[in-house]
């Protein structure tokens, strides 16, 4: 049995509905991720294909134009959900424009002008995909990831296959002087249909995907992220240490690491409530942050407790950066509400020399050696720096 164009027409309006219906259930409820916008855009493309089955049944200046106008809107969406994901406001000219220029498409091209109406609206078409692939392409937070490659391979697929469209109405007027709605299977406008379909369901599996992968650094990021300071949580830091461990040793390099503890800090929360230790936790990270090199790994141990790691530095240059963070915690009243508090911190310095095979991959050597610097530093009166001899010591000299 031969597959009619509208038995085809009514199964791609079937298809395109079920997802937007489907989109717009399993989305989240008031979520501004564009997937609400683009499960429109879905039954708007269903309603055209429909209103394409339905042109014979009905006037066909009125299924054409409605048809049309349904698929350019369908694509406006799309480039609306894309801002939406994105976070940026509608593109007011980039939405209408393509509207409007179809509207007048549609008014002044006679009906029965086949070739002109269908070379003008792919052209009207391509535009709006040249405009999603712009606007894909300049979000740098997911460019280059297997969701963008997959819509935006799509996007510019649909792009050539418009073109293609365009350049075959101008070229034969045989293969489009038959109606698509028509019994007969034209097998030229049935591959541009085909193709156009499948890249477009393409384009919205790569938005889904988009959302799906964004939602999953999001909670990614979340569980490496201490709630209180923003900085690395205990389970982060390790992971992190563990693999700078590898790097230091694979290159020959040493590896420090500094175990921060601010002083008295119970006295703090004492004194002056819980929230103000909160902020006081906040400002702290914030001051020490500030002062860290980019491939530092700044960490909360616990508590009030923090961790740096200090990639390619030697015990000198780790004494110099604890001695300066000391410093400037020490000289830096914070502010917390209308208080000024003072605090101090007291400091331990751990170091894996270049080329030590002591720590041999085993970061808890390395930590040991902190905690028991930062330990001496509390012995000795607080608000110190202090780097105890060090286990690699031996080894490094013969290094
Ligand atoms: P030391 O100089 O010996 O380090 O004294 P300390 O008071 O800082 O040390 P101690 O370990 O006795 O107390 C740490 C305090 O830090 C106790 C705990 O209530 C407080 N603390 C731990 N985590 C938090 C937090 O997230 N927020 C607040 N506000 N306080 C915290
Ligand atoms: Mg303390
Ligand atoms: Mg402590």
């Amino acid at each position: 049995m031969a597959l009619d164009n509208l038995t085809l027409l009514f199964s791609l309006a079937l298809i395109s509905g079920l997802m937007a219906v489907s989109l717009a259930v399993t989305s989240r409820k008031g979520g501004r991720d564009g997937l609400r916008l683009w499960a429109i855009a879905l039954a708007l493309e269903s309603l055209a294909w429909s209103l394409v089955a339905l042109r014979g049944q009905l006037p066909l200046v009125v299924t054409m134009l409605f048809a049309n106008l349904s698929l350019v809107s369908a694509q406006a969406v799309k480039l609306a959900a894309i801002h939406e994901f994105r976070g940026l406001r509608w593109p007011r000219l980039s939405f209408l424009l393509p509207l409007a220029a179809m509207l007048a498409l549609m008014l002044v091209l006679e009906a029965d002008d086949v070739r002109a109406r269908i070379f003008c609206s792919s052209l009207v078409f391509a535009a709006q995909m040249a405009l999603l692939a712009r606007a894909l392409y300049q979000d740098d937070t997911t460019r280059g990831g297997r969701a963008w490659w997959l819509i935006y391979g799509a996007t510019l697929l649909l792009l050539l296959a418009l073109f293609l469209r365009a350049a075959m109405a101008l070229a034969s007027a045989e293969s489009f002087s038959t109606p698509l709605s028509q019994h007969a299977p034209n097998t030229v406008q049935l591959m541009v249909f085909v193709s156009v379909v499948a890249l477009d369901l393409l384009g919205a599996l790569g938005f889904i995907l988009l959302v799906k992968e964004r939602i999953e650094r999001a909670v990614q990021r979340q569980a490496m992220t201490d709630g209180l300071t923003g900085i690395f949580n205990r389970r982060a830091f390790m992971e992190r240490a563990e693999r700078e461990l590898a790097i230091t040793r694979r290159k020959h390099q040493p590896l420090a690491l500094l175990m921060l503890d601010i002083d008295h800090f119970k006295r703090i929360n004492d004194t002056y409530g819980h929230a103000a230790g909160d902020a006081a936790l906040v400002e702290i990270s914030r001051l020490l942050g500030k002062r860290l090199r980019q491939q530092d790994t700044f960490g909360r141990y616990g508590g009030e407790e923090f961790c740096i790691l200090l990639p390619d530095t030697d015990e000198q240059g780790a004494l110099a950066l604890a001695e300066a963070l000391r410093q400037v915690v020490e000289a830096t009243p914070l502010s917390i509400g209308k208080q000024q508090i003072g605090v101090t911190l007291s400091i331990g310095v751990g170091v894996c020399h270049a080329g030590c095979t002591v720590c041999a991959g085993e970061f808890s050597k390395l930590l040991n050696d902190a905690d028991r610097a930062l330990y001496q530093s509390k012995a000795q009166g607080r608000n110190r720096t202090v780097s105890l001899p060090l286990h690699c010591e031996a080894e490094s000299a013969t290094a």
